[in-house]
Order: structure tokens, then sequence, then C-alpha cells
């Protein structure tokens, strides 16, 4: 029985979908979130649908028994996470599961990225749990860059700070195949996966493919961090927001996000879906 944590969101949904798909029998699939209402197709295929909260270890274990490997999608509530992965953790050990494989960041234990620090720490307390693990760090998904892609239809524009940074990105469905692969595969134990896109991408050539994809001139304007959070709190955000978008950008720049492997198209045995067709799709 393989259990997924976040399949009431958009990544979590994909792996349940991906494992169904790839053969495993819906009563062997667990799904699991707080907001259970929006599995109730999936109940309806024969998944087994349990609302877990991250921060109720009792409701993670009762999900979590009589699993063997437990697909723990990173939470979103940033700042709580570490708290909430290592009750995940706990509820794994009680239930007696055989492998978690946890979704992390790009080089989690070594970058700078500001997202980075919640993730090396559950690595570290998935080290230490004394559970088998796989890890899977996925790069950006294309698909965080919808509400860009929005702005750029309205103003032609696409300004960042990240210079001649490089992202590899790659598909939400690229990376719930690979961490399904994973999930049902065997040989991944103890391995750490960096899963990226099979191109790592400039934001003059994202703008090139925005504008192919729009059928409308669209151009990236490259500024210093500084003119950025100028314009970003001119348009209203909090400086809290402001900082944020920033540093992501600054850490684009400084290339945190830049390298491409060939971990997940060897995972899924295909190439990763190219942005201009996840571009498209938006
Ligand atoms: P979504 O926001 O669509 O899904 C987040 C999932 O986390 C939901 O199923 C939600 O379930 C669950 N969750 C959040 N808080 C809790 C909690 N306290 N207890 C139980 N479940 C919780 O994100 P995506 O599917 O797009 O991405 C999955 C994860 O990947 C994100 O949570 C984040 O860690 C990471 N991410 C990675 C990005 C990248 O580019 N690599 C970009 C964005 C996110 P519910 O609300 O039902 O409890």
């Amino acid at each position: 029985t393989i259990a997924v944590t976040g399949a009431t969101g958009q990544l979590g949904r994909l792996i349940v979908e991906d494992l169904i798909a790839g053969g495993v029998a819906p009563d062997q699939v667990v799904a699991t979130g707080r907001s259970t209402e929006r599995l109730v197709d999936l109940a309806a295929q024969g998944v087994r649908t349990v609302a877990a909260s991250y921060e109720d270890v009792t409701s993670l274990t009762a999900a979590f028994e009589g699993v063997d490997t437990l697909v723990l999608v990173s939470g979103s509530e940033v700042g709580q996470r570490v708290a909430q992965h290592a009750n995940a953790i706990e509820a794994a050990k009680a239930a007696g599961v055989g492998r978690v494989v946890y979704t992390s960041a790009p080089h989690a234990d070594t970058t700078a990225l500001v997202l980075a620090p919640e993730h090396k720490a559950t690595e570290e307390l998935l080290r230490a749990s004394g559970l088998a693990w796989t890890i899977v760090r996925n790069n950006w998904y294309t698909e965080n860059y919808v509400q860009t892609v929005a702005q750029a239809r309205e103003t032609g524009v696409i300004l960042t700070s990240t210079g001649e940074g490089r992202v590899a990105s790659a598909s939400r469905a690229d990376y719930a195949a690979g961490a399904a692969a994973v999930a049902v595969g065997d040989g991944h134990e103890g391995r750490v996966y960096e899963l990226t896109g099979d191109v790592a991408w400039t934001f003059d050539e994202f703008a090139a493919a925005v504008s192919q994809a729009l059928g409308t001139p669209v151009v990236h304007q490259a500024v210093s961090p500084a003119e950025h959070a100028e314009v970003l709190s001119g348009a209203g955000l909090d400086a809290g927001t402001v900082g944020f978008v920033v540093a992501l950008d600054e850490g684009i720049a400084r290339g945190d996000l830049a390298d491409a492997t060939t971990d997940l198209r060897t995972l899924i045995g295909r190439p990763t879906t190219p942005i201009a067709e996840t571009l498209r799709t938006l």
C-alpha cells in the first residue's frame, strides 16, 4: 500500500493518479490531506481517502496504518513545515511504514535558496529517523509562472532581477511521475534525486517562449534587486513579500535552480515537458 500526503493538492493528486494509471490497484492507495472533500472522485474509484493534518500525529498515524511506502509531499505552510513534517515522520514510524519518499528542494543541503532550510531540516529528520527513505528534490514547477504569464499578457513585460540566471523547471506532471516511479520502483532506498527539467532556461528565453505561446511580443526586463524591490513596493506589495520575491530572484541569478540533471527523465523514461508546451496549457 502506498500513501500520498498532500493528495488534496495539485502535485499529490497527480501522484495518486499516476500510481493508479501505472497499475497500482486503487484500494492499495491511501490519499490524505485535510480537505478530503477534494478527493471524492478518487474515493469513488476505490482509493482510501483519509483526513489527516500535519498538526495532528494521531490522524497521520491512523492514515498510515498498513502503509508500505509513504510519499510525503512537503506542506505549503511555510514556516510551520519542519514541525509538521516531523509529525508525519513520527507517525510513519509509529504506523510501521517501510519507506518514506520526501519531496524536497534543489540541493537542499548546500543551497542558499530561501525556501530550502525547512527541506534541509526535514531531510535531516528523515536520515535520523531510522526509516528507509528516498529524497526527490524538485526544481521549480513551470506552472509557478502562471501569474507572470497573465501579467505579461497585459504588459508585454516580464520584469525580474534574475539576470542571466537559469531555471531547470519541469511540469508538475513530470515531478508527479518521478515521485510515483520512485514510490513503486525498487532500488531507490537511500537515494537522493535532483529532479529537474531537461533544459535550464534564462528569463530571456522564457519571455520568448511566452511571446510564442501568447502570440504577442513579450520581453524580459532585467533589473537590479534594488530596482526590482522598488517596482514591487510601488505595485503595493508588502515589505515581506517584496523581500521574498527579490530573494528568490537573487537565488536564481546566483544559479540556485540552474543545475539540470537527467534524474527525472531517467525515472520517467521520457523527456521532461518543454516549457513551451506547459505554457500553452497555462
Ligand atoms: P498545493 O498548495 O496544491 O498543495 C499543498 C498540499 O499540502 C495540499 O494537499 C494541502 O492539503 C497540504 N497541506 C498543507 N498544509 C497541511 C497540513 N497542515 N496538514 C495536512 N496537509 C497539509 O501545492 P502543490 O501540490 O502545487 O505542491 C506540493 C508541495 O510542493 C507544496 O506544498 C510545497 O511544499 C512544494 N512546492 C514546490 C514548488 C516548486 O516549484 N518546486 C512550488 C510550490 C510548492 P489540505 O489543504 O487539504 O490540508
